[in-house]
């Protein structure tokens, strides 16, 4: 029988990518939803390629529709690459509807983490991570734990995630003061979306992917390196407590995590191009947090736990649109997360109304806090 897939965010970087895996093996896949927020085009061109798939058009049926179709869709697999924190609720029908998740969407983790953690175990239902470094370490992890009777606490010293720097690791202070949106979207290795793009150049994404690793595999913050490397082929590493290192590579393309989770727990040939050694340069080098504040932010609110997390995805979120929209520097993207996490955010947070006061709360003082500037 075919697996049934979802895909919400059909249209976007990652929607595109899994539809190109889902298209090589049209005998083990049916697509029986697609949704995307507002290129109508776009969706009506994919509407022409899967006839029996449901489409849904966020901007024009409303939120709640899309979860409704993401309910009935009884999909095996829900492929979420939606960006931002408009991915959390979709995440939450899925897992509800009893559909495993192929997770791009890590803001699902960030602002929500226990409890769609929670809700999946309640469910027993499969999250498996697309982000690429998040699905190597879990494609790691797994590897060990299969035939080990040790707790992955006992054997894993670290998790070692990889960044690419984006294309200002070599810029002064000085210089970044003056980029532009044009600049921010010039990613060196990664072709993607440009929310998370602006995100790879404040290195916000690589904080919010600390968050995303600690919450995902219940790892303490102390035990989450991040180490520069710019050919972004070793996608992450794990070292055991022996000292030994594993790394995962291949080619910086998106189509190779999904293709994992599409067919997790099974390994199985693909047909993209593999990693040859023929002139491979790999270079490792420590990020600078001076330069990138985003990122020893990102380790103080995982350590503050509660709505933290949230409010610093919020934050970045209202800092990146007013970056594109001009009204803002880009350093300031880091001066408005700071402040907006100088408010108290150190609330429970096992209730999705609680997480979406704060996520609105934070975008509001990040707004007021633009505006006064
Ligand atoms: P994108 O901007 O290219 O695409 C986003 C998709 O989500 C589009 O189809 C858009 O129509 C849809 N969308 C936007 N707002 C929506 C809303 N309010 N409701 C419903 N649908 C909405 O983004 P992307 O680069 O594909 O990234 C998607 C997610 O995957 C992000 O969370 C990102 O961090 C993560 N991710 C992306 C990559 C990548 O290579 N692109 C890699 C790792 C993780
Ligand atoms: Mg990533």
């Amino acid at each position: 029988m075919k697996k049934r897939i979802s895909i919400l965010g059909a249209t976007g970087s990652i929607g595109r990518s899994a539809l190109d895996i889902i298209s090589r093996f049209n005998d083990l896949f049916e697509v029986v939803l697609l949704s995307a927020f507002s290129n109508q085009n776009k969706l009506e061109e994919l509407k022409n390629q899967y006839p029996d798939a449901s489409c849904l058009l966020v901007e024009e049926s409303g939120k709640d529709k899309l979860l409704e179709a993401i309910k009935n869709a009884n999909a095996d697999i829900t492929i979420n690459g939606i960006s931002g924190a408009a991915g959390l609720e979709p995440s939450l029908a899925a897992i509800e509807s009893g559909s495993n998740l192929a997770l791009a969407n890590k803001e699902t983790i960030v602002m929500a983490g226990k409890l769609v953690f929670q809700k999946a175990l309640e469910k027993n239902v499969k999250i498996i991570p697309v982000d690429s470094e998040h699905s190597a370490v879990f494609h790691l992890l797994n590897g060990f734990s299969n035939n080990n009777e040790q707790s992955t606490d006992e054997t894993i010293s670290e998790i070692i995630l990889t960044a690419s720097g984006g294309p200002f690791k070599n810029y002064s202070l000085e210089e970044m003061r003056y980029v532009t949106v044009e600049d921010a979207l010039n990613h060196p290795s990664w072709n993607m979306g440009k929310k998370i793009t602006i995100d790879s150049a404040s290195m916000a994404n690589k904080g919010l992917e600390i968050i995303e690793a600690c919450i995902f595999f219940n790892f303490h913050p102390d035990k989450i390196k991040v180490v520069i490397h710019p050919q972004s082929i070793v996608h992450s590493m794990i070292r055991l407590c022996n000292g030994n290192l594993y790394a995962q590579l291949s080619k910086p393309d998106m189509r190779h995590p999904i293709h994992d989770a599409l067919f997790y727990p099974q390994i199985f040939p693909s047909a993209l191009d593999q990693l040859n050694f023929d002139s491979l340069t790999l270079d490792f080098s420590k990020p600078d947090t001076e330069k990138f504040p985003m990122l020893s932010l990102a380790l103080e609110v995982i350590k503050l736990k509660n709505l933290y997390p949230c409010a610093y995805n919020a934050a970045n979120e209202i800092a990146v649109s007013a970056f594109c929209e001009k009204k803002i520097g880009f350093l300031d993207i880091p001066k408005i997360t700071e402040h907006v996490l100088e408010a108290d955010w150190s609330i429970d947070c096992l209730n999705l109304e609680t997480i979406l006061k704060a996520d609105k709360d934070a975008r509001e003082n990040a707004i007021s806090f633009i505006n006064r500037k």
